[in-house]
């Protein structure tokens, strides 16, 4: 029997529980061909979400747990997920059931047809403002301007990830974790599915503007290097209008006799020096993203397929070899 592993990030989400519960007991009882874990992830609750899941788990041992031990952030505890979740595909959800458990058996369904990454993309965004669509929305189209990784719109943590994927998103051990980078960096088969975004069912959110300002700087500067390139790019107009000024200075000098101002010298040398300057930062930049990128330790490449077999990881392969 195939086990799944739903993986939940719980930070504060005392009231959502028992409703989360029930409408997963439904979805498992309708999957009787599946073995399912649940496995909690309390991200440092400070209400008494662990409490709660430690008495679910009594009554019921599909009830799984992670404890941590303070807040970590929503992408590090899934992480943790992935780390401890034993199942042979995963499927994230929040725990305040704005991802509709009743998915599940349609993103389990294109697993069986051998896609990989089932991800669920919002048909709509119940109960959210206009300005954060609309914020949502552009930052989209900035991100994808950037960087050549194929980003998926309209689309959270919720998603059904095949085993070698859960292996391959272990393998990329960065701190500073935006994980929607990652779903898309790693590759492989991936399937869309439509849903409705539900508004939260209780409780706050946890994301102010501030967070998802912080959220989306991590995003661009985890894809990509690109910002450092700035001063290059700004580098290269300051030496234009530097060449154009000079020619002009040079040619009033020889052309209409007249003398090179103090002002138009000191225009000059702002312009070559700062041009200079930026140039510099330009290069440090580059060198300092190569860094970046060397530091994250990743895995350079992930196969799909290897003679005809689907390849599944390092590990299972030596297994196989020994
Ligand atoms: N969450 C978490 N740690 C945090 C913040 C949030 O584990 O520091 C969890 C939270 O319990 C929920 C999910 O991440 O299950 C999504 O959070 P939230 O609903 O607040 O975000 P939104 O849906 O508003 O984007
Ligand atoms: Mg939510």
């Amino acid at each position: 029997m195939k086990k799944i592993s739903v993986i939940i990030p719980a930070y504060n989400e005392e009231e959502s529980l028992p409703t989360l519960y029930q409408r997963m007991e439904k979805i498992m009882e309708l999957m009787p061909n599946y073995e399912f874990e649940i496995l909690f992830v309390n991200d440092g609750s400070k209400d008494n979400t662990i409490k709660i899941i430690k008495q679910m788990r009594e009554k019921d041992n599909r009830i799984c747990y992670v404890d941590f031990s303070r807040n970590f952030g929503k992408e590090i505890a899934m992480i943790a997920g992935l780390d401890y979740a034993k199942g042979d595909c995963v499927i994230f959800m929040d725990a305040d059931l704005q991802d509709p458990p009743e998915l599940i058996p349609e993103l389990v369904k294109y697993w069986e047809q051998g896609y990989d990454d089932v991800y669920a993309k919002r048909k709509s965004r119940k109960g959210e403002t206009w300005l954060k669509k609309f914020t949502s929305k552009m930052y989209y189209k900035v991100l994808q301007k950037v960087t050549r990784i194929e980003i998926q719109k309209d689309t959270g943590d919720f998603r059904l990830l095949d085993r070698r994927c859960v292996n391959a998103l272990k393998k990329l051990r960065e701190s500073q974790r935006n994980t929607k980078s990652m779903f898309s960096w790693i590759g492989y088969n991936k399937k869309e599915v439509l849903y409705d975004r539900d508004p939260r069912i209780a409780g706050q959110t946890k994301w102010n503007y501030m967070k998802l300002v912080d959220l989306a700087i991590d995003g661009i500067t985890s894809f990509t290097t690109s910002p450092l390139r700035i001063s290059t790019f700004i580098a290269i107009p300051t030496f234009i209008v530097l060449f154009i000024y000079f020619i002009y200075v040079i040619a009033k000098t020889f052309v209409v006799n007249e003398p090179i101002q103090a002002y138009q010298a000191i225009i000059l040398l702002i312009l070559f020096f700062s041009g200079i300057q930026i140039l510099l930062f330009g290069i440090i930049g580059e060198y300092l993203g190569r860094i970046f990128n060397e530091t994250k330790h990743r895995p350079l490449y992930l196969v799909n397929e290897y003679n005809g077999e689907k390849e599944m990881n390092e590990e299972k392969r030596e297994e196989k070899i020994n």
